[in-house]
Order: C-alpha cells, then sequence, then structure tokens
C-alpha cells in the first residue's frame, strides 16, 4: 500500500470513477432500465465469498457465523477528533482505528456487505455508527450514499449471475462491445459473451432478451472482423469472410486455430492470393493433389535419374569387359599362330630326321665319323611336350575367357533386376512415410480432443478436501469415504462431499498425484488453474509450496511439466515463471530485480496480461527451486517492509509453457496458475485497526468476487464478473473457456475451528455444483443426518 493510502479530508460521498476503458462507446439503443433489487434495508444480509447453499445447511450456519464472512471486532475507542472527521463524511481507515461507541470491554463484530454498483463496481461495505460505510478505491472509509439503493444491489443468497444480465447493466465496456445496424432495427448493441464456447448475441429491446446475431451480420462486428482479418492475413488465399467466421465460431474465436485447421486441410496454396480472387473448394482439392503428384513426380524423376546414372555405369563396365575380351581373343589367335608356327618347324624337324635316317641306311662302312643331326631329338621331344601344354593351356583360357563373359552379363541382368525391385522399394518407403505423417498429425489431434473430453465429463472445476494434521485429541471432522466428509458441531452432523476427501494422513505425494490429470493438459495448450482457499493456519501453503523435504503442488507440478516436455521428443517448449502477490487488491512482481510497483492487468480478448511482470525462463529442476526461493524472499522483505502477514495477501505463481511441434508444425501455449488465496477468516478481535480493516474490507472483496464467478458459471450466466476484483481478472484466463481449475479447501480438524470450517467447506461445495453444472443427476447435495 503505498500511494493509495492518502487522508481523505476531501473524499466525497460519490460514486469513484468506474475503471477507465479506452474503448469507444457503443450505442445500445435503446439503453434498457436495470431493475433495482429491493434493498434488504435496514438489516441487509451479511455478506459472503459465496452465496449457494441448500436449505439443508442452514441449520448448521445458524449456529455458525455467517459463513464466509469477515468479521472485524471494533476496538471500544474514539476521539472528539475522529467525530468531526466523520461528521465531514470520511475517514481514513489507515490513521485510525475503526471506532464504535460500546460498553468497555464489549466487542462488537462487524459484518462486511458487498454492493455490486450497476457500473460493474463491487464494494465491501459495513455497518458503522449504525451508518453504513464502504471502503472506496483510496482505502478510504466513505458513508454509503443514498442514491446507489437504485444504482446496483447487495449480493445476498440466491442471485448471484442468474438470469439474463439485467439489462446490460453489469456489462463493462471492453473490445467485447461493439454495435451493428441490422435493417429494420436500427444500431444494436452486440457483446462477446465468454460462456462455454463464445457466441455473438445482440440486445433486442422489443423482446428484452440477448438473441443470437446470425452469421452474415456477425461478420460485420469488430471482434469477429478484427479475427477474420488476422487470419486473412495469413491466409491471403481464404477469402470468404463468411465461411471464416463460420469457422471461428467453431473454433471459439481462436483465429490461430482456424489458420491451422485450414493449413492442414488444405496446405499452403492459402498461404498465397488467389489469382482469380477466390478458391472454390473443389479447385482448392484438387490443386492439392496436384501439388502431391507434383510432389511424387519430382520424387520418381529423381529415382530415374540415380537408376540411369547406375545403368551407365554398368555400361560403361561392360564395355571394358568386351575390350578385355577382344584383347584376351588376340592373345589367343597370336598364341595360336605361334603354335602353328612350332607344329610347321616341327614337322619339318621331322622331315629332316626321316630323310637323314633313310640317308644313313645305305651307307657305306661307316669309315668317316657320322655327322650328329643337326637337332636333338631330346630338344624336340620338349618342344613337342610345350606344344601341347600350350595348346591345351590356349583351350582352357579360351573356354574361360566364354564363361567369364558369360558370368558378366549374368551379373547385368542381376543388377538390373536389383535396380528395379530398389526403386519399388523406394517408392513404397516414400508413400509410408506421408502416411505415418498425416497419422500422428491425426493422432495428435484427436489425443488431444479425447483428454480434453475426458476431462470435461469429469468437470472442468473439481473440489478437492484437505483436512490439516493435528496433535489435539478431539475432531470436529470424520472422513466416511473417499469422497464425503463429516462434520460434527455440538452433537450435530453435517456432510460434504467433494471430488476427492484427503485425511490427516494423506501424503504431499497423494495430494498433488489427484491434481495430476489437470496438470497435463497445459502441455496442450490449456489453461490449468490450481487454487488453494481456507481459513488461516488450514494448511493452504503447505498444501501448495509445502517445505523443502516435502514440496507441495508449485513445486511437484512444475517438475511434472518439465519431464512430459522433456519425454516429447517432436515437441520442443519452453517454460516461463512468474509469481506475484495480491495484497489490497494490487498487484506486486515478486521476481523483479529492482523495487516492485504496482502493476496492471491488460486485456486484449481472451487473453489477459500483466505488462512488465518479470518472467524467468526455467529449464531444470534447480531453476525451479531458486525462483520459488527468490520469489519467497522478496514476499518476506516486502511483507516486513509493509507491515503486513503473508497469509492476509493472495500468491500467484505463474508458468507458462510454449511448445512448438516438430511434426505437425502446430505450436501451443498453456498456462498452469498455482494461487495460495489470503485466509478466509473473520480477523482476531486485537488487530481491528485501520491496516487489518482494509485488508480484511480487500480480502472480502475479492473472495466474494471469487464467488461471484463461480456462482455466474454455475448459471451458465451470459456475462461473467471477472473484472470485480484484481484476483479474478487476473484469474480470468483460468476460470473459462477451456480452462481446468482445481480447488483444494483446506480446513483445520480442531473444534475450536469448526465454525471456519463449516464456512471453508459450504464455498467449496458450492462451487462443486459448478463442475457438475449439466449432469444434474450426479449432484448429490449435501445432507444433516
Ligand atoms: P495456511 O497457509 O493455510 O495458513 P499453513 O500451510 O501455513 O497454513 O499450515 C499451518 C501449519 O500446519 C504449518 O506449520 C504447516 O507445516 C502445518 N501443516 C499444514 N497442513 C499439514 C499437513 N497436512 N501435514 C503436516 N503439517 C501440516
Ligand atoms: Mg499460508
Amino acid at each position: 500500500m503505498g500511494s493509495g493510502a492518502s487522508v481523505s479530508e476531501g473524499s466525497r460521498p460519490e460514486r469513484p470513477e468506474a475503471e477507465p476503458e479506452p474503448e469507444p462507446e457503443p450505442e445500445p439503443e435503446p439503453e434498457p432500465e436495470p431493475e433495482p433489487e429491493p434493498e434488504p434495508e435496514p438489516e441487509p444480509e451479511p455478506a459472503r465469498p459465496f452465496t449457494g447453499r441448500s436449505n439443508d445447511t442452514l441449520q448448521a450456519e445458524e449456529e455458525a457465523a455467517p459463513p464466509g464472512s469477515h468479521i472485524v471486532e471494533i476496538q471500544s475507542l474514539k476521539s472528539d477528533a475522529q467525530t468531526e472527521e466523520e461528521e465531514e463524511g470520511a475517514t481514513s481507515v489507515l490513521s485510525r482505528a475503526v471506532t464504535e461507541t460500546v460498553a468497555e470491554g464489549e466487542q462488537v463484530s462487524l459484518d462486511f456487505e458487498s454492493f455490486l454498483h450497476n457500473d460493474g463496481t463491487l464494494y465491501s461495505c459495513f455497518h458503522h455508527h449504525g451508518d453504513r460505510v464502504y471502503v472506496d478505491e483510496s482505502q478510504n472509509l466513505v458513508p454509503f450514499p443514498k442514491e446507489w439503493h437504485g444504482q446496483g444491489r447487495f449480493l445476498s443468497t440466491n442471485h448471484e449471475g442468474s438470469g439474463p444480465p439485467q439489462a446490460g447493466s453489469e456489462l463493462r465496456e471492453d473490445d467485447r462491445t461493439a454495435s451493428i445496424y441490422i435493417q429494420g432495427r436500427g444500431t444494436v448493441m452486440t457483446y462477446m459473451f465468454e460462456e462455454r464456447l463464445n457466441v455473438c448475441r445482440f440486445w433486442d429491446p422489443q423482446s428484452g432478451v440477448w438473441l443470437l446475431l446470425p452469421l452474415q451480420w456477425e461478420v460485420d462486428v469488430d471482434f469477429v472482423k478484427a479475427r477474420v482479418q488476422r487470419v486473412t492475413s495469413t491466409l491471403p488465399g481464404l477469402v470468404d469472410q463468411k465461411e471464416i467466421t463460420a469457422a471461428l465460431r467453431q473454433c471459439n474465436y481462436d483465429p490461430e486455430e482456424v489458420i491451422s485447421v485450414y493449413l492442414t486441410m488444405f496446405g499452403e496454396i492459402l498461404l498465397q492470393a488467389s489469382p482469380s480472387g477466390d478458391h472454390g473448394y473443389t479447385d482448392l482439392n484438387s490443386f492439392r493433389a496436384l501439388l502431391e503428384r507434383d510432389r511424387l513426380i519430382e520424387g520418381l524423376r529423381l529415382q530415374l535419374q540415380t537408376k540411369e546414372k547406375e545403368v551407365d555405369h554398368l555400361f560403361q563396365r561392360n564395355n571394358f569387359l568386351a575390350r578385355e575380351v577382344r584383347n584376351l581373343s588376340d592373345v589367343v589367335q597370336h598364341l595360336n599362330q605361334k603354335l602353328a608356327e612350332q607344329e610347321a618347324d616341327q614337322q619339318e624337324a621331322r622331315e629332316r630326321i626321316r630323310s637323314h635316317l633313310s640317308r644313313r641306311v645305305p651307307a657305306g662302312p661307316p669309315t668317316r665319323p657320322v655327322t650328329k643331326p643337326a637337332v636333338d631329338p631330346d630338344q624336340l621331344r620338349r618342344v613337342s611336350r610345350v606344344t601341347r601344354e600350350l595348346n591345351i593351356s590356349n583351350k582352357q583360357l579360351l573356354s574361360t575367357v566364354h564363361q567369364a563373359m558369360a558370368d558378366m552379363e549374368n551379373q547385368l541382368e542381376q543388377l538390373k533386376d536389383a535396380a528395379g525391385t530398389l526403386a519399388r522399394v523406394e517408392q513404397e518407403a516414400a508413400g509410408e512415410v506421408e502416411e505415418l505423417q498425416s497419422l500422428y498429425r491425426r493422432e495428435a489431434v484427436e489425443r488431444r480432443s479425447l483428454y480434453n473430453k475426458l476431462l470435461e465429463l469429469q468437470g472442468n472445476i473439481r473440489v478437492f478436501c484437505r483436512c490439516r494434521s493435528s496433535s489435539a485429541s478431539s475432531s470436529c471432522m470424520e472422513r466416511t469415504d473417499e469422497q464425503e466428509v463429516v462434520v460434527v458441531q455440538k452433537g450435530n452432523r453435517k456432510k460434504f462431499q467433494f471430488d476427492k476427501v484427503y485425511s490427516q494422513s494423506s501424503s504431499q505425494q497423494e495430494v498433488f498425484a489427484g491434481t495430476l490429470p489437470v496438470i497435463t493438459s497445459c502441455v496442450d495448450g490449456y489453461n490449468v488453474c490450481i487454487l488453494a482457499y481456507g481459513q488461516t493456519g488450514s494448511g493452504k501453503t503447505y498444501t501448495m509450496m509445502g517445505s523443502k523435504e516435502n514440496p507441495g503442488v508449485n513445486i511437484r507440478s512444475i517438475q511434472e511439466l518439465l519431464r512430459i516436455c522433456a519425454d516429447k521428443e517432436k515437441v520442443s517448449y519452453t517454460l516461463k515463471i512468474s509469481m506475484l502477490e495480491i495484497y489490497n487488491d494490487t498487484l506486486n512482481d515478486l521476481l523483479t530485480k529492482g523495487t516492485s510497483v504496482a502493476l496492471d492487468i491488460r486485456v486484449r480478448g481472451k487473453s489477459v496480461s500483466v505488462p512488465g511482470l518479470t518472467q524467468i525462463l526455467v529449464r531444470t529442476e534447480a531453476d525451479i527451486l531458486s525462483v520459488m526461493e527468490t520469489g519467497e524472499k522478496n514476499r518476506k522483505i516486502a511483507s516486513t517492509n509493509m507491515n503486513i502477514q503473508s497469509s492476509r495477501s493472495h500468491l500467484v505463481v505463474s508458468l507458462e509453457v510454449e511448445g512448438s511441434d516438430e511434426v505437425s508444425g502446430l505450436t501451443s501455449r498453456g498456462t498452469l496458475t498455482l494461487c495460495d488465496l489470503a485466509g478466509s477468516e473473520r480477523i482476531s478481535k486485537t488487530e481491528a485497526e485501520g491496516q487489518r480493516l482494509v485488508e480484511a474490507a480487500a480480502i472480502n472483496k475479492s473472495l466474494t468476487a471469487l464467488g461471484q464467478v463461480f456462482s455466474a458459471l454455475k448459471c451458465n450466466a451470459f456475462h461473467i464478473p471477472f473484472r470485480n476484483s484484481k484476483l479474478t481478472h487476473l484469474l480470468q484466463p483460468c476460470l473459462s473457456g477451456d480452462a481446468k481449475c482445481c480447488v483444494f479447501v483446506n480446513v483445520s480438524p480442531d473444534v475450536k475451528d469448526v465454525v471456519e470450517t463449516l464456512s471453508t467447506l459450504q464455498f467449496g461445495s458450492s462451487i462443486r455444483q459448478v463442475s457438475l453444472g449439466k449432469a444434474t443427476q450426479n449432484v448429490s447435495p449435501a445432507k444433516t443426518k
């Protein structure tokens, strides 16, 4: 609390300015008059953070203090100076304790009421000296203006969020507001309602209801136009605006989803503008088929080229072998020639031997020594042997060459066959890869939608009850089964049912396991929120943060997300963490390096952001621990500086998970928001001073707003009042649309805490009916035995 804590001498009992809205004025024609609620004067119902309850809960409540009311007990002190200030109209609650004239020692309890002004602002009011006062935005006490009675209503049982909005009175202008001219009706106001799916309706003053806007008119609504433009700027080939609008309706007005659907269906053709200005679907489909055929032909052409190269190579080898064969034939011929020459020589030698021998027979007495024959017969025999051998080897060589040539031809034939088979196999493999890819894409989409359906069936909001462990011998609680708990108060037994009840002995791991199915959908691009609600000391921080040795949901869930992200090989993820504190409806960054400044919330369409909030990239478990430690340390320093207890502020840890799928090319963006809420209890009598009063008013306001949001969700109301507090405004994306939410209601089993325990369980079981909204047969209201 810094600059807002000014003394309020000048403040007037006028309505403070509504949040400034930068959007242009729409022209709702005519402005329907809100019906003022009957004023519950002079004794208004005490305010509660959440007011839905069944009749059978009343008995227990009557004996308890009003469930969820934040009661401040006032010290009996009063000064003259203050009386003067009050007469001037306002009191700074920071400078002074709220006082009440009472008898010494008597304690007067103060019940908060919640007043919802028609401009959408929620105020925490209470009675002071018999007059009603409220806490304004500068945290001053201001008398409740009489004229406001006709300008809003006090929130009491069974009316929040039910029925159509009071003639648009709860609607605040934002970029969802627009107007449109309809022939025969003039200009009417439109508003993009956030229901399970967004639906565009227009206000029909004649029938007094919001009617569905037909497609051909919806195209002209700014909210839609901007999204259609987003689609056409990415896909200039898509020109039919009505077509895009219809697709946007199907995709909950998410242009990115429309783009990815069209890209998956029709491929890249839509990335270029069509020269003719339009594509028919048959054109698109046949173009897509042509593209695919082109791709196929290109692949085949490449394969053909490779095969041709192989054949060339084989031809060359063939030529080489043919040359070899020719060379070898030459050698053979040459050898044959040699052989013939040898044979001729041999013949001649024989002739000479024969003639020589015949001449020797008639010869006279060997008076003269006979001259030796010119050729040595041994030599001749050798020659003839060599010749024979040569003849044989020549024949062998010839047959070897013939054999080699035949083998080579065979091999050539086999190679050709193998090349053909290879080409066929390649073609089949390419087809299979293509098929597998599209199967993968379909599978991913299907898995996501099935998982989502499963969770939807189980309810988008799940409520778990956790009972803190206690050393006290007597306990006011009994866990009768996995889903039921009984509270005993002065002999009365009251049953409450939840999606799961965790007993005193349940471990951190068991408690975390309950949230696991919801947490994992964050990786698929959903917004997930886990809240811990309950009185101080009931184990909210233990459940969310836990201890170093035994960490809670915060650390375990981020560890689990890191693990899932690492397991998905085909998707690359980035995880960014931020941590902030909401104290007195002011947001403080807990991870900033410099001095923390109050942050604002910015809304664009469905997305809510906090400009300037520090985000830190986390990759490992060590990163998470170090970030959490920094946040905790900063929170401690800030709370010491401002003298506040951590239990009086909401702690919000937010993890942004962005994934991009390498195979399908799709990107997803989910957030996991982990919220340790401020204590929901009455504040103690010794603490009813200025700052504590403002804190209590702020906590009452934000928890009431949270209850209102759940209440509106329960009724499927057109307008969910997210903007009534910073807490609900910040949590908007995780409490609407496809978001999934787990709420822990933490309770103490101690007998002295029974009143707060009842109030907390009442809050929890009311929320639970939200998740079971449609499946009425599953609703099992709590009953007294
Ligand atoms: P809160 O955040 O609601 O004010 P805490 O988480 O600080 O409550 O719990 C109060 C005390 O009770 C702490 O000391 C905490 O360690 C202890 N505690 C709470 N729940 C459990 C539990 N389930 N098991 C053991 N100790 C617990
Ligand atoms: Mg705590």
